[in-house]
């Protein structure tokens, strides 16, 4: 399926590892110049190279931390009129309610709140302007269904979905969209991390403890980051300008609902 992007702009955030590299990847392969940003530069150039000798597109790395206002400035300086947007930064550590402070809630507020509505404040008028435009969100599963120790992440990416639900309404009408992706456990770095704390507990191996989440899914596994990446391309596809103010889950159907 050609999904139209060929000779189209994006600036991915985050995304020299993970699903936000999946995002990138599979945004190349469709002929989308690329962006992408991470804070650490020699594995952010190291994975800019893979994807530009894996597509054959033209990869830009732009190492800065997206989530102040100098690592925003240095992606749009590189890439001023994106047709499209891939918001994503690392997620909030876990925790206990009692336990995070004001500060921990700022930070997180900044990280998935904030950085994502100021990056999407500097792009939408061209975009409006230019009449294309594809935003999408990484967000998370816990916005459909908590986790508990992960309080910061479910209260932070609750409040970017509403801020863009009504947002997304008001910008259609240029072909300008805006949707988020709620991934539920994918194989990253992030993945392993945050099981580390539930395996020492345990006393089991981190492996083990993925495989038995892998197991209580009904889809027998984990996601593949790769999956994520071409769920993101698809919302991206110039005939896709109809998919508006969406959450697309991708949990493997580990939320349970008639209705996701
Ligand atoms: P990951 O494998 O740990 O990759 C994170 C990527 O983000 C790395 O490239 C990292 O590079 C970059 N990054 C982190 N903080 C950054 C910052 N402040 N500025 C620029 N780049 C930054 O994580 P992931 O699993 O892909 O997760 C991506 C997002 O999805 C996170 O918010 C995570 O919480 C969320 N999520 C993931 C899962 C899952 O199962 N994987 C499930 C639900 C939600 P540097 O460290 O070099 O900056």
């Amino acid at each position: 399926m050609d999904l139209g992007l060929k000779g189209k702009s994006a600036i991915v955030c985050a995304a020299s590892k993970g699903l936000g590299r999946a995002c990138a990847t599979a945004l190349a392969r469709e002929g989308v110049s690329v962006v992408m940003t991470a804070r650490n530069a020699a594995t952010l150039e190291q994975a800019a190279a893979e994807i530009r000798a894996a597509t054959g597109a033209k990869v830009t790395p732009v190492a800065g931390d997206i989530t102040t206002e100098a690592g925003r400035a240095a992606a749009l300086a590189a890439c001023p009129a994106p047709d499209i947007l891939v918001n994503n930064a690392g997620g909030p550590p876990p925790g206990d309610f009692l336990g995070f402070d004001h500060d921990d809630w700022i930070r997180a507020l900044e990280s998935n709140m904030l950085t994502p509505l100021a990056l999407i404040r500097a792009v939408l008028d061209g975009m409006c302007a230019r009449r294309f435009g594809r935003i999408v969100n990484i967000t998370s599963a816990a916005v459909k269904s908590p986790i508990a120790t992960l309080g910061l992440s479910n209260g932070a990416r609750a409040g970017l979905t509403g801020a863009v639900a009504g947002l997304a309404r008001q910008v259609a009408k240029h072909n300008v969209t805006i949707n988020n992706l709620l991934p539920g456990p994918f194989l990253t770095d992030r993945l392993r991390a945050n099981s580390a704390e539930a395996a020492a507990k345990a006393g089991r191996s981190v492996d083990d403890m993925i495989a038995e989440r892998a197991k209580s899914s009904p889809a027998g596994r984990v996601g593949d980051p790769a999956e994520f990446g071409e769920a993101c391309a698809f919302l991206c596809a110039a005939s896709s300008g109809f998919i508006v103010g969406q959450n697309l889950l991708l949990d493997g159907g580990a939320f349970n609902a008639t209705m996701a």
